[in-house]
């Protein structure tokens, strides 16, 4: 066989002393011009075979090894069946295009990866499915079983699952001979890839059912039922093993992930096991001190305010947070004191609050914690 084969300088068409440069340049044409997409139909096959020619013809002679071996003893010195450059049985790729064209095609060659070989196709794992799940605080903290809406695909009735127009049937992908991968070469190594024409499945489908696209499957709704844990925060995920979309060739399905969000609460505010609220306090009660009811999310509260409470106190309320996922014991609650000054107050209020007023004044200081301080701090900054 070796007999009737061409001299590769003459298949690429470049002189003995031609540089790795020459050949590159001389597969790249030959290659655009020989290339499988761009040659079907009559004259596809003779396509083909000058394409393969080229293709190992480059092979061997951009690799100084082979080279050496191939100018000193002609075919007989280079099997191109023992090559790096090839694969297996029945993977008749297009290494070296890819590598020849460099960046340029290099995305669309440059195949998913990733895929196992099994049975000749390449398997793959379904893709994992994320589903953003909304609940409230309250929710969040008690735990929470409920039901959700998840896509869920089933073999296609029209096709039989074959992907096929009823009366059609799939073809063996020609570029990767059914084997669902191609070899590429880069320097002394054979890299297995994704087909790219068949995408790993071995199979072209020239005229796709309708009903599934092609696909073989059809995408419905299944009810899973979901059991979120108490004391799930924000961000954190739900796994359900096996939910997310099926396997390629017989590969295991992917998970479903539930992510959760938790929509804003009214009264309060989460920062991990504990829970922030803030009381408005009238400025009157704030002076006097009293007993004010606080909400919790178990129920109501009660703090007891003393007398002359500041603006901006804060009372913690132990253990009336949230007992986290992970957690032994629940957080604890921040009460933070709103002081409210009173607003559209009548001539009578206005008068009332003027001649308290002035009392406080008659007292000086001691009625104004926070002043002294205060205007000694002015005094020193003009100092
Ligand atoms: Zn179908
Ligand atoms: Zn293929």
């Amino acid at each position: 066989m070796a007999s009737t084969k061409r001299d590769y300088y003459e298949v690429l068409g470049v002189a003995k002393n031609a540089t790795e440069e020459d050949i590159k340049k001389a597969y790249r044409k030959l290659a655009m011009k020989f290339h499988p997409d761009r040659n079907q139909g009559d004259g596809a096959k003779a396509a083909e075979e000058k394409f393969k020619e080229a293709k190992e013809a480059y092979e061997m002679l951009t690799d100084a090894q082979k080279r050496a071996a191939y100018d000193q003893y002609g075919h007989a010195g280079v099997d191109p069946n023992m090559g790096a450059g090839r694969g297996g049985p029945g993977a008749e790729g297009f290494g070296g295009f890819a590598e020849a064209f460099g960046d340029i095609f290099g995305d669309i060659f440059g195949g998913q990866g990733g895929g196992r070989r099994g049975g000749g196709q390449q398997v793959y794992r379904g893709s994992d499915l994320s589903y953003a799940m909304e609940i409230t605080l309250e929710e969040a903290a008690r735990g929470k079983e409920t039901q959700i809406r998840i896509p869920s695909w089933e073999g296609c009735e029209t096709c039989g699952g074959t992907g096929a127009k009823p009366g059609t049937s799939a073809k063996t992908c020609g570029s990767c001979g059914g084997s669902g991968t191609v070899h590429m070469r880069q320097g002394f190594f054979s890299i297995q890839q994704t087909c790219p024409h068949c995408h790993g499945s071995g199979k072209i489908i020239p005229d796709p059912c309708m009903a599934c696209n092609g696909q073989g499957k059809v995408k419905k709704q299944k009810t899973l039922e979901v059991k979120i844990p108490a004391g799930i925060n924000e961000g954190m995920r739900i796994r359900s093993a096996g939910n997310g979309e099926p396997g390629v060739n017989g590969g295991p399905s992917g998970d479903l992930y539930i992510e959760i969000r938790i929509k804003q609460h009214d009264i309060f505010e989460r920062d991990g096991d504990d829970l922030h609220c803030t009381m408005p306090v009238s400025m009157i009660t704030a002076a006097l001190g009293g007993n004010i009811e606080v909400p919790t999310l178990g129920g109501k509260a009660e703090i007891e305010l003393p007398e002359g409470t500041q603006h901006g106190k804060t009372f913690r309320l132990r253990g009336k947070g949230i007992k986290g996922v992970r957690s032994s014991y629940p957080g604890d609650l921040y009460c933070h004191i709103a002081v409210e000054t009173p607003v559209k107050l009548t001539e009578h209020q206005k008068k009332l609050l003027k001649e308290l007023d002035e009392s406080l004044k008659k007292g000086g200081e001691r009625h104004s914690p926070n002043a002294k301080s205060w205007t000694d701090r002015v005094k020193d900054l003009f100092k």
